[in-house]
Order: C-alpha cells, then structure tokens, then sequence
C-alpha cells in the first residue's frame, strides 16, 4: 500500500469537485486497512473512509488520510433451498454486485439496481429506492474497531435501521470501518415488490408478463432510474440531496389546508413529506446559481452544472434551499449527503 500526498480527489467524488487530501491510499487487504489505521493515529490525522464518493461532499480541502476501501470478493455463506445467505467485500460496486446476484437469480435487491456506491456503504444510510431498503435483505456486516482493530459482527437488529439511518451515523460513527456485508436473498418464490407506480408503468411499456421476474424489474428499475436521474459520469451530483421530513399529523393537516396539492405518506412518526416538492414548491426546481443547480427534473438533486463547482459552492446552495423551504414551509430540511 502506498500513501500518497497532495492527492486530488477529483475521480472519487460524484459531484467532480475539486479537492485534495492531505494523504490518500487506496486498501485492498485488512493488513492495508490497518497499516493505514496506523498511519493515522502516529501522525495525528483524522481519517475519512471512501467507498464510490457517491454520498459525500467536499467542502474543502480534506486535511487528513483519505482510505479507499478496494477490498473485493463475493462468496456464498449458506444456502438452502429457498435461501441464500451471500456476502461481499466493502469495496465491491454495488450495482455490479446485484447484477451478479440476479444472474444467480438470487432475489431482493432488484429494485436497488444502479444506486451508486459501494457495497460497504449500503447499511451506513440503509440504501433505498422503489419500496425497498437494504434492511429488508441485509443478514450482518463485518466490521473493524478503528481502536481495538477487533473484527466484529453487526447483526440486523443492531444495525438499528431507519429511513436512510442506521448505528453508524449515530453512536458508531467514527468508531468501525465496515470490511463485509452479508445479505440474505431468495432462490425460489422471489417477493415481488413492483406496487410503485413507475415501475408497473415501465413493466407494461416494456410488455412483460405479470408477475415479472426479477431481472425484469431490474431492467424496469434501470430504465427509469436513466430517464430521471443525472449520470454522474456526465454531470456531478450525489443523488437525493436531502431526506424526505416527517412531521406531525397536525402539522400535516395544517399544511394541507394551507397547501391543498401536498401530498404525504403516513409512517409510524407522523406524515412524510416528499422534499423535491417542498423545494419544487419553494421556486428551485431548474434554478442555477453560479456553478451550481437544482435539477430540472428532479429537485432533490443539486447538480455542479458547469462542472466548475467548489464543494463551498455546493455547500452554500444546499444553505439556500433550506432557508427557503424553512421560510415558505417552516420546516427544516435535513442533508442526506455527507458533508466533509
Ligand atoms: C445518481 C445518484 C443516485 C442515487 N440514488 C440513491 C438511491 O436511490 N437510494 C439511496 O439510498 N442512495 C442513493 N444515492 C446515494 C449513494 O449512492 C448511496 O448513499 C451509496 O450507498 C453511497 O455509496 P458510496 O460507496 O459512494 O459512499 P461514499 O460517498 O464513498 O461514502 C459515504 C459515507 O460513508 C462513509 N464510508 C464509506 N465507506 C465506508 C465503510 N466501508 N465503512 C465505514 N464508513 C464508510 C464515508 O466516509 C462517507 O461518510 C444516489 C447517488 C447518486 C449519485
């Protein structure tokens, strides 16, 4: 392993911001990950690890070791009749990996077909898309104490999950690097989830029979995905820029009389509330500022328009939104990105 100084990040960010760390290695074994652990804690630097950079922002120059998880490996844990219990190493691409699982036809993670990023990153926000997360399939991860280096296993209930939540953006943040993720998928009898609209829209373009197979929703899943959201490879941006906020059934009901298009989704904490409305709402949606736009089809995604966007730049955009849609709305939006 090889540590580098004065590395830019440009490829390791999708929103192709211009930003440098102070020192970058790129890890392919657990003796790496340590080394470079190590590393950090002798001299003193604060350590920020990196999967695909498709949920992070640099707001700045990063003064410390950027660790890029490249540990790779798919393997079957266990497997039944119907069952199967299958694992992957962080640093493999998420969507490469569901793709290998449905030429297994291994079922559950069709509908998550192209998010970006990598495997070791799927429990840390508990990755979703088209009525699934990945709490719906996930068995456990392996994890390393970035103190004690002990190698630990988080089973499903101690990941804690939420909407875009799990323990390691609360109480383990900063403490485990995840190394493994193990999921557990079906063989037969695949639960097919295709009750969003969209993708019974795609499906019936695509004149599939019903019920579909899962690389049928895959395909449908991929489709739409193509059609809505920007590439990264062609224009930066991270996805979904903010939560969707929950607020109480009250407040909800006030809004509506207030607001009478808005629609919400009742969840066990109140009535969740689609962001990319509020902010379409609030006059962003297409808008650009400097560098820096809301997308024309999709509001909850910033985009680095012109390429030429500073992680500042970006940063001081999202700002704007929030104030805006917290003066028209009075309510707060939360990041869903990861600000550095
Ligand atoms: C076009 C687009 C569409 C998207 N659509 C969706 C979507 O539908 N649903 C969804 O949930 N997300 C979506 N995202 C967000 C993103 O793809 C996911 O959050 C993904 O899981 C991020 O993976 P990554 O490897 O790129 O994470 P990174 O950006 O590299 O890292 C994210 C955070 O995790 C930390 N981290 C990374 N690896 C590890 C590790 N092994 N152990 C501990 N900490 C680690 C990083 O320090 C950082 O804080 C989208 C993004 C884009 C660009």
């Amino acid at each position: 392993m090889t540590i580098q100084e004065n590395f830019s990040l440009l490829s390791y960010n999708t929103f192709g911001v211009k930003v440098n760390a102070r020192y970058f290695a790129v890890v392919q074994s657990l003796e790496d990950l340590q080394s470079a652990i190590l590393f950090a804690k002798e001299n003193n630097l604060p350590l920020l690890f990196l999967g695909g950079g498709s949920n992070i922002l640099f707001a700045q120059d990063f003064a410390g070791l950027v660790v890029q998880l490249n540990l790779k490996g798919i393997a079957i844990v266990s497997q039944g009749e119907d069952e199967v219990l299958i694992s992957a190493q962080a640093g493999e691409n998420w969507h490469e990996f569901v793709q290998y699982c449905l030429r297994n036809n291994y079922g559950g993670l069709e509908n998550l077909s192209l998010i970006p990023g990598n495997v070791g990153t799927s429990p840390i926000q508990n990755i979703g898309a088209y009525g699934v997360e990945i709490k719906d399939v996930f068995h456990s991860c392996t994890v390393l104490h970035l103190s004690t280096f002990a190698l630990e296993t988080f089973t499903l209930p101690q990941c804690n999950f939420g909407y875009r939540d799990s323990v390691f953006k609360n109480v383990g943040k900063g403490k485990y690097v995840i190394m493994e993720v193990t999921y557990r998928l079906t063989k037969n009898n695949h639960a097919i989830r295709v009750d969003y609209g969209a993708i019974q829209n795609e499906l019936a373009k695509m004149g599939v029979g019903t019920p579909p197979s899962i690389q049928e929703v895959s395909r449908a899943v991929v489709a739409i995905r193509e059609s809505k959201l920007p590439n990264p490879k062609l224009i930066g941006n991270a996805g979904s820029f903010f939560k969707n906020p929950t607020v109480d059934i009250q407040f909800f009901n006030d809004l509506k009389l207030r607001f009478p298009t808005i629609s919400g989704y009742a969840n066990e904490k109140g009535v969740k509330i689609a962001a990319g409305w509020l902010i379409e709402q609030a006059g962003w949606k297409g808008k650009q500022i400097g560098n820096v736009a809301c997308h024309h089809l999709q509001a909850l995604v910033i985009i680095n328009k012109t390429g030429r966007a500073s992680g500042k730049e970006i940063y001081d955009f999202s700002e704007k939104i929030i104030q805006s849609v917290k003066e028209k709305f009075s309510i707060v939006l939360e990041r869903e990105v990861n600000i550095v």
